[in-house]
């Protein structure tokens, strides 16, 4: 059966990054993502009103993962449904809901060792406080091959993604084919130019999985990456769109992974290029962007080549 359901992005600016939130006009109307602290009450209740509805009538909140630009508006969203809206997240990424610090923790996990910054605690903390509107336990935590009835028949199916955070997945409503999947379809990545994921081998069999087995009609990318021309993609793609945003993304990934695999071979070298020690795969792929903008997705993404290099011995 297909579902009767209007979808339309919201969209909240937040520095160098557009992010996107989707209002699903189910019987039970649901959000995917919330942008940060700010975007509920600056841009979602206005969007809201334009297409003649409430903030208050939202019954659930559907986060891709737990990036700060995906779940930070997630407290202040719930306050505005008057606490009635269900807030979903994978349990891998629900550490991420309940707790500022935990962000705070993945920097220091990764980037921090790449980026150096004296400052980058601090800064980290100081963003966390006023990026993320408040902490809490999600109302339901999801994992692969659950579902949730929107009322009226609307069902929408969990499907992981793993691979740009372990928690990623995406939301699919059934019959129709509309799949949400956040940051889990990176492209060439968004403001950086380069995509961002923490485990590559996972992010690579997640695009697989959304290629051969889920092969959504419509597909809602969580940001407009740009694709191997430079351009932008448009956040709300039709069939053809998505097959070739989800092809340029195994392609990307792919010459990466020839190219971080050659570094490692040859062995990693601290040097004064801002790419230390990865910039020999900088200079083979061409990669100009600046490696310390937040959120540093090159960094994180060769980390991540790194460790499964490390534990293949
Ligand atoms: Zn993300």
């Amino acid at each position: 059966m297909t579902q009767d359901v209007d979808i339309h992005p919201l969209v909240s600016p937040w520095g160098r990054f557009g992010l996107y939130s989707f209002f699903l006009d189910a019987p039970e109307p649901a959000i995917v993502d919330t942008g940060i602290a700010s975007s509920p009450a600056d841009g979602m209740v206005p969007a809201l009103a334009e297409l003649g509805r409430d903030i208050g009538e939202v019954r659930w909140i559907l986060l891709t993962h737990g990036h700060i630009d995906h779940l930070g508006g997630a407290h202040a969203l719930w306050e505005l449904t008057g606490r009635r809206a269900r807030v979903v997240i994978h349990e891998a990424d629900a550490h991420l809901l309940r707790s500022r610090r935990a962000h705070v923790d993945a920097y220091v996990g990764v980037r921090q060792r790449y980026l150096h910054d004296p400052d980058g605690v601090d800064t980290q903390t100081a963003m966390a406080e006023k990026v993320i509107s408040g902490e809490m336990e999600p109302t339901v935590s999801v994992r692969g091959g659950d579902t949730l009835s929107l009322g009226g028949g609307v069902t929408v199916s969990v499907h992981s993604l793993r691979g740009h955070t372990a928690g990623s997945v995406a939301y699919v409503v059934d019959g129709r084919g509309a799949a949400f999947v956040g940051d889990a379809v990176q492209v060439h990545g968004a403001a950086n130019g380069f995509p961002g994921y923490e485990d590559p081998a996972a992010y690579r069999t997640s695009l697989e999985y959304l290629r051969d087995e889920l092969r959504p009609r419509e597909l809602y990318l969580g940001h407009p990456y740009r694709g191997a021309d430079g351009e932008p993609y448009d956040v709300a793609l039709d069939a053809d769109g998505a097959r070739r945003a989800v092809r340029e993304s195994l392609d990307i990934e792919a010459r990466i992974a020839d190219a971080a695999r050659r570094a490692l071979r040859d062995g990693l070298r601290e040097t004064d290029s801002p790419y230390s020690p990865f910039a020999p795969v900088a200079t083979e792929l061409g990669y100009t962007g600046d490696p310390t903008l937040e959120p540093s997705p090159f960094f994180t993404t060769l980390h991540g080549y790194r460790e499964a290099f490390d534990a293949a011995g």
